[in-house]
This record gives structure tokens, C-alpha cells and sequence, in this order.
């Protein structure tokens, strides 16, 4: 159930409301946007008479959810979330957000490069996996934590934000100090356990769609993130399966304006899974650009075709320096900046 409460609605008469709602056996999530403060109840309320809160001084209006995502739904956040980075970065909001890097980090000088590429793009997040779910187990894992170390140090040099793949709970902890962003990939989507622990973090979450996973199913997997109280989840599509081999995978450009239309959370396009060629990696950027993505997520290297994974969907730098220049005249056309 939603209780929006009235716009002038006091400190006194929100908690009132919000001690009735737990006292009838829900579990209240309160969010205070600009306007007005919503508080979500979850739990048994199939039998709840919702006259009952209706009543109660500042209540605006109540009714009930029927998508089974209560706090991922639009109706938690109408106005739409934007998730602030300490620095003051944020994705969701006006501007459209570049998180750019390697799929893997290989070595100190690649990650230092690529870092300073990214803060010249004017771009403001640096992605990189430390952690790699490889189809092979033969294949370059990734890293580990020294990794991740580069990247917060290369990060640190060139005013950047990290995001970075968590695969384990185990991993968490250890991650904290050098992850401004922890990425849940594909692979992952419906780890439960991991998705839960990532509730009790109080950093940004950034969540990519299952490989055949719905967009139902994806913000159900997104709920078990915020019922632990950490409602800054950033989604991502990037590209599912589907009979099509041109491409590594279908980039589902619809996802974002229908995800934008189900829930308030902003919506990442990653061109670089999505497709798994480099010549296509523009093209859908741009197409994810205007079909109002927030932020675009994609896989560079100097040496693009020798990286250690995903090789064939890496840009090269200058091709990346020009994509941005283009991305940037598409955000205007729809009315955003980058
Ligand atoms: C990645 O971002 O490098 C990655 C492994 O992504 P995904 O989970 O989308 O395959
Ligand atoms: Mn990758």
C-alpha cells in the first residue's frame, strides 16, 4: 500500500501515520521528495480497510500496489530518483552520466590511461572489473582486490567515481574503500543472498537486467535490494538473449522508456553487452541516448582488440572521445545535457 501524505503534512503527523501503518503489521519505507513525503507499507495488507488511514490528519490519499514491486514501483518516487554520488555526481537527474572503462582491469598503466581518457571525455564514472564472471573457467578472471586498488587510485588522480562488479558476498566487505558503485551483473541478477547483503550497503547499486530476465523480473530482483533500506539502485539493460546471432546479444532500447513508465529508478544503456560489437557500440549508445537512458555504460581500452575480455565490443579511446562529442548533441535534442 501507498500513503501519500498532503503537502503540508507535519513531522508529528507523518510518524502518527507511520505508527498506525506498523502497528497493523506492515513494514513502512518512507521517501520525502520535493513536494510531498510517500510511505510505503509492505507486508499483509490484502485484508487492511485502508479508511482506516484514509482518516488520519495529513493523509492525502492511500491505495493499494498490484505490481508485486512495491518500492521499485513509479508510485514510491513519482517525481523519479536521483542517486548522488559523494562527490556530488548523480545519475537520474537532468544530466546523462558516462561510466566508461575496461571490462577488466589488467595492469597499472592500462587502467591509468584509460582513467585519463575518461576524465577528458568529461565523463564522471570509471568502471572496471575486478571480480570477472567468465563463460570459461579458464578465462582471465579479472584481478582480484590489487585491482581494484589501481582503479581507486587512478580514479582518485582524475576526480572519478568507481563502479566495479561484486559477485560474492564475501566480496563486499573487502570491495567497500575502493567501490563508489558496486555493479550486480547479468549473471547475477537473481542472487537473492548477494542482493539482500547489497540492501544493507549504503553505497549506490547498479543492476543489470538478467541475461532472459523480464523487466518484471528485474525489478522484483531490485525490490530485494531496497526492502533492506538501500533505495539508491541504478538499473541496467544490457542486451538479453534471444534468437538473433548478428549480435551478441538484443539490445531492448524499449526497456528504458518502459522502465522509466514502472518505476522511478534511473536506467543505464550498456551498448557494449548489448550488442558485443564495437561497430554497433554507437549506434545503440546514441539510440539508448534518445530513448532517454540516464546514463551510458561502455567498455574502452587503448589497446581495444587485444583486452584481456570482451575484446571484439571494446572502443578504441578516440573512438570513445568521439561518441561522447556525439552523445552530447543527442542529450540536447532531448532536452538533457552531458
Ligand atoms: C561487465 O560489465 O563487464 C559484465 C560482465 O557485464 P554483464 O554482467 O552485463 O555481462
Ligand atoms: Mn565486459
Amino acid at each position: 500500500m501507498i500513503v501519500s501524505m498532503q503537502e503540508k503534512a507535519t513531522e508529528e503527523q507523518i510518524y502518527a501515520v507511520i505508527e498506525v501503518m506498523e502497528e497493523s503489521g506492515v513494514n513502512v519505507h518512507r521517501t520525502t521528495g520535493a513536494t510531498q513525503t510517500i510511505l510505503a507499507g509492505v507486508g499483509p495488507t490484502a485484508g487492511l480497510d485502508l479508511s482506516k488511514f484514509e482518516v488520519l490528519p495529513g493523509v492525502l490519499n492511500v491505495h493499494r500496489i498490484s505490481s508485486p514491486y512495491k518500492l521499485a514501483g513509479r508510485a514510491f518516487r513519482p517525481e523519479g530518483t536521483v542517486v548522488e554520488f559523494p562527490n556530488g555526481a548523480t545519475i537520474g537527474g537532468k544530466q546523462v552520466a558516462i561510466i566508461a572503462g575496461p571490462c577488466a582491469i589488467e595492469n597499472r598503466e592500462q587502467i591509468f590511461t584509460i582513467a585519463k581518457c575518461v576524465q577528458a571525455a568529461g565523463a564522471g564514472f570509471l568502471r572496471g572489473g575486478a571480480f570477472k564472471p567468465r563463460s570459461s573457467p579458464y578465462a582471465f578472471q579479472g584481478l582480484g582486490i590489487p585491482g581494484l586498488q589501481l582503479m581507486h587510485e587512478a580514479a582518485q588522480e582524475h576526480g572519478l567515481l568507481t563502479v566495479s562488479e561484486v559477485m560474492e558476498i564475501s566480496q563486499i566487505e573487502p570491495m567497500l574503500p575502493y567501490t563508489d558503485c558496486f555493479q550486480v551483473g547479468a549473471r547475477n541478477m537473481q542472487n537473492f543472498n548477494l542482493l539482500r547483503e547489497l540492501g544493507q550497503v549504503r553505497k549506490p547499486v547498479l543492476l543489470k537486467r538478467g541475461i532472459a530476465a523480464t523487466i518484471e523480473e528485474l525489478l522484483l530482483s531490485c525490490e530485494y535490494i531496497m526492502s533492506g533500506g538501500n533505495y539508491d539502485v541504478i538499473l541496467c539493460e544490457r542486451g538479453i538473449r534471444t534468437y538473433e546471432t548478428a549480435t551478441r546479444n538484443t539490445m531492448d532500447i524499449s526497456a528504458i522508456p518502459v522502465i522509466h513508465k514502472l518505476s522511478h529508478l534511473p536506467i543505464v544503456g550498456d551498448p557494449s553487452h548489448g550488442t558485443g560489437r564495437r561497430d554497433m557500440v554507437g549506434p545503440m549508445a546514441k539510440a539508448a541516448v534518445a530513448a532517454g537512458a540516464d546514463a551510458i555504460l561502455v567498455e574502452i581500452h587503448p589497446n581495444a582488440d587485444k583486452a584481456a575480455s570482451d575484446a571484439a565490443q571494446t572502443l578504441f579511446l578516440d573512438q570513445f572521445e568521439k561518441l561522447v562529442g556525439e552523445l552530447r548533441v543527442i542529450a540536447t535534442a532531448v532536452g538533457r545535457t552531458l
